[in-house]
């Protein structure tokens, strides 16, 4: 009956465009190669046919300088990496007492009350995919808000490394040195905080870009209607992996569900819009300007967002759907089509470009593999773990299923049924 999924989730080039997009390296926004790896994906667009271009936003550029933290009085160098756009701290680095919140939580600053002021906080990461996450920028506007002098963020998986990650401070906005440790370090820093009044020295540099500006690649191929669905994903990562599942996995699903759509559009389909944002990694900001700088008529063209993010590295698929109840449906409906289950969360996920989509009213889902499971390898996100290796190519191929499944439901429905979506 869906024969043409077969083909689709067969797709030749799959694995090609996957392996092409980590060949580029991590794609972080500002080195260079997320600009090379969205002229290739303008290229291997324009093989598919439609209108595809080039399109730059405006973004809080930053470069990250050298970063030194150590126990005071030891000369040992402990593993720290600035998150993006942290504040610099004085040239020498600061120094400061140690506050060990544990996970850092609401209510572990809450408890920890006036103690905050003036103390370099240790707070742990949290696998990002649950429904219990508190986000890193969250755990980081805490401590700036309660006085803290600088913050540390450790990786809570043993041997696992650095991580990198955003302050989503923006430019002039008010913030502290934020840095991520690895976790020999965070264990180092808690035992000596446990000891009593343990002080560090922290030194970061980096340097505002003030011209930066973020290439995306955008393709729109029409249908016989004004109304788009789009499928977006994000080509930025970081430099410590090859941030192959965050976000080649998308990237590649995204192309290649463009190539099984693109030639069963007609007028009697909806057409089809593809994004291929950067700066994601710099909180959201290129698919907000993105969406913000668009023409309203042409934003409100927009009916349905499928934002495909971390859609390997486990076998279970799950659509966040941002507090659009009806995407439910939707999104079990295309699941039957597709023969693959993806399960829904209801509440807003603010981490990653959906959430911009559904800041103007877009109906948006988040498509992510590995939701609530953090002994998946999807745990390698954000570490130098994050590379083609933890990718299974069933995976990538079930991804692309479920996400033709739902786009054809998008193109093919009734205005009513996409005006029904929207509903919150
Ligand atoms: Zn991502």
């Amino acid at each position: 009956m869906n024969a043409w999924l077969d083909d689709a989730a067969a797709d030749a080039a799959l694995m090609n465009d996957f392996h092409a997009i980590c060949a580029f390296g991590g794609r972080l926004s500002g080195s260079g190669q997320d600009t090379a790896a969205i002229a290739w994906a303008l290229s291997r667009m324009r093989q598919i046919g439609g209108e595809a271009q080039r399109v730059q936003v405006p973004y809080d550029g930053w470069q990250a300088g050298p970063a030194n933290l150590a126990l005071a009085g030891h000369d040992q160098p402990l593993a720290c990496r600035a998150l993006l756009r942290s504040a610099s701290t004085p040239p020498g680095g600061l120094e400061g007492e140690l506050l060990d919140l544990g996970e850092g939580r609401t209510e572990d600053f809450e408890r920890a009350g006036d103690a905050v002021r003036g103390k370099i906080v240790l707070v742990r990461h949290e696998y990002p995919f649950s429904p219990r996450h508190i986000h890193r920028r969250r755990k980081y506007d805490l401590a700036v808000e309660r006085g803290a002098t600088a913050f540390l963020i450790a990786n809570p998986v043993p041997g696992g490394g650095l991580l990198s990650g955003s302050s989503g401070r923006p430019r002039g906005g008010a913030g502290i040195p934020a840095a991520y440790v690895d976790h020999a370090t965070g264990m180092a820093l808690a035992r000596a905080a446990a000891r009593g009044s343990a002080r560090a020295h922290l030194r970061i540099e980096g340097r505002e870009d003030e011209s930066a500006m973020a290439d995306l690649a955008i393709l729109d191929i029409p249908g016989g209607t004004d109304s788009r669905i789009v499928i977006s994903a994000h080509m930025d990562g970081h430099d410590l992996g090859t941030s192959a599942l965050d976000n080649a996995t998308g990237v590649a699903v995204a192309l290649a569900a463009a190539r099984a759509l693109a030639p069963r559009l007609s007028a009697h389909t909806h057409g089809l819009r593809v994004c291929l944002f950067t700066a994601e990694e710099w909180a959201l900001a290129g698919s907000r300007r993105y969406l913000a700088d668009m023409d309203p008529v042409q934003r409100q063209s927009l009916k349905l967002n499928i934002n495909l993010d971390t859609v390997g590295g486990d076998t279970r698929l799950t659509a966040l759907i941002s507090d659009f109840p009806a995407l439910a449906g939707f999104v079990a409906d295309a699941g039957v089509d597709a023969g693959v289950p993806v399960s829904t969360y209801l509440p807003l996920m603010p981490n990653s470009d959906h959430a911009n989509f559904a800041a103007h009213g877009i109906p948006a889902l988040r498509l992510v593999a590995g939701f609530d499971r953090p002994e998946s390898a999807v745990n390698n996100i954000l570490s130098p773990g994050d590379t083609q290796a933890v990718v299974q190519e069933s995976e990538l191929r079930t991804a692309l299923r479920a996400t033709c499944a739902m786009a054809w439901r998008g193109l093919t429905a009734t205005q009513e049924t996409l005006d029904a979506l929207a509903r919150r």
